[in-house]
């Protein structure tokens, strides 16, 4: 039941990725390679301003054609899926919560696909306990003095602009207020490029902060609002990455149904064995599930309703499921599925980070169980 113009936003996304991606994602993934110059060629087809309005440059396409063209993207390349879900999670957020000049600053920008934005509030020691960010802005002159050190940034080296949180007051969440930063401004420093398991062709660094200083135009919300600020962009966020898990999925399924035609053993394609096949229905069954999910948490987002708890649900069912299924689209793939020769070694590094960031699949639950429990601790 999609619209006209969100099939075309998944056909145009499925071109692209197949033109423009699907020749490069193992060499990328191979040498970690970040392909900057991919990001224009992405704006050409109007996918790097979904979840901006029209008025600030645009296509105000919605969440619902984020998730299709989230979707196969990473079908070929999840690395490329985590970079443009990043990007339109922070485009949304300074749409959402920002000043009239900060709009017309960055979402123009970053709607054309010139320059990236990340997320930093994540740091060495605080991950899914965020409220207990230690990084500090305090007031110096007109504008605040930052410091401290942000762990795992995505695209955090090639970003123009990056949402950072940062304790303004006291402790807990209502103490820490979020920053529009550019982190190649003076007194930020790339700490640490982060080796990983996978998603090779995105960006994750530790960015430092050492007397950065910002105007009071950097401030994205009012003080003390930065926490909430911050769970807002990740739920939005979270229909990026079960999107990204769902591209996984498809991309395994794709690999398994052709391997299970093409590959022979005992006389006859591996297809025929029950031992193969029931695994592949799980994975298409699997897979139709994780998309509506999705989809449901995409609609609810685009109609202007709740959805914090449908992107939970989504993320952790799409996440859980990509990480197995990989796994089997391996198993599949015998010994083959183990070398380079084959895609779905990637897939299997790949699917792993999607249980694990814009919330752990715990934290999923916790969010899940809370919605219907409350907070019963
Ligand atoms: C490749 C990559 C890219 C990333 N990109 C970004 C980014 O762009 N911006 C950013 O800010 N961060 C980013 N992150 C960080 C990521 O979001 C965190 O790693 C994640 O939120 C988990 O935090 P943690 O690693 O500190 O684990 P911890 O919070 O220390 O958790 C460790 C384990 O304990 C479990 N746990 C913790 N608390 C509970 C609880 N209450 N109940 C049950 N279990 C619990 C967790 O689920 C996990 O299994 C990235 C991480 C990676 C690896």
């Amino acid at each position: 039941m999609l619209t006209a113009e969100q099939e075309q936003v998944r056909d145009l996304a499925a071109q692209v990725a197949q033109r423009e991606i699907a020749p490069h994602a193992a060499a990328w993934d191979r040498e970690h390679t970040f392909p900057r110059e991919l990001y224009t060629k992405l704006n050409d087809a109007g996918l790097m301003g979904m979840l901006v309005p029209e008025r600030y440059g645009g296509s105000g396409a919605g969440y619902v054609a984020y998730e299709l063209a989230i979707e196969e993207i990473a079908r070929v390349d999840a690395g490329t899926a985590v970079t443009l879900s990043v990007h339109s999670m922070i485009c949304a957020t300074i749409e959402k919560l920002g000043s009239e000049e900060q709009k017309r600053a960055w979402l123009p920008r970053l709607a054309a696909g010139d320059e990236l934005a990340g997320f930093a509030l994540t740091e060495p020691d605080s991950g899914s306990d965020a409220a207990s960010l230690r990084a500090s802005a305090v007031r110096d002159g007109g504008g605040y003095r930052l410091n401290g050190r942000k762990q795992w940034c995505s695209t955090g080296r090639f970003a123009a602009v990056v949402m950072a949180m940062f304790r303004t007051g006291g402790a807990g969440a209502k103490g820490i207020s979020a920053f529009l930063v550019d982190p190649k401004s003076p007194g930020v420093r790339v700490e640490r490029v982060t080796e990983k398991l996978g998603i090779h062709s995105s960006d994750t660094c530790d960015l430092a902060f050492e007397d950065a200083r910002v105007g009071r135009d950097a401030l994205l919300g009012g003080e003390g609002d930065g926490f909430q600020s911050a769970m807002s962009a990740l739920y939005g966020g979270r229909i990026g990455i079960a999107a990204q898990a769902a591209g996984i999925l498809a991309a395994c399924l794709d690999a398994s149904v052709k391997f299970a035609t093409e590959r022979y053993a005992f006389g006859k394609p591996i297809g025929a064995f029950e031992g193969v096949s029931f695994k592949i229905a799980r994975m298409a069954t699997d897979l139709e599930a994780a998309r509506l999910l999705a989809l449901q948490a995409a609609s609810l987002a685009d109609a202007g309703e709740p959805f914090a708890v449908e992107a939970s649900k989504a993320k952790l069912f799409a996440s859980t499921a990509a990480r197995t299924h990989a796994a089997e689209a391996v198993q599949i793939h015998g010994g083959y599925g183990y070398t380079t020769e084959f895609p779905v070694e990637r897939y299997y590094r790949d699917a792993k980070i999607t249980e694990i960031y814009e919330g752990t699949s715990e934290i999923q639950q916790l969010i899940i169980a809370r919605s219907l429990l409350g907070r019963l601790e």
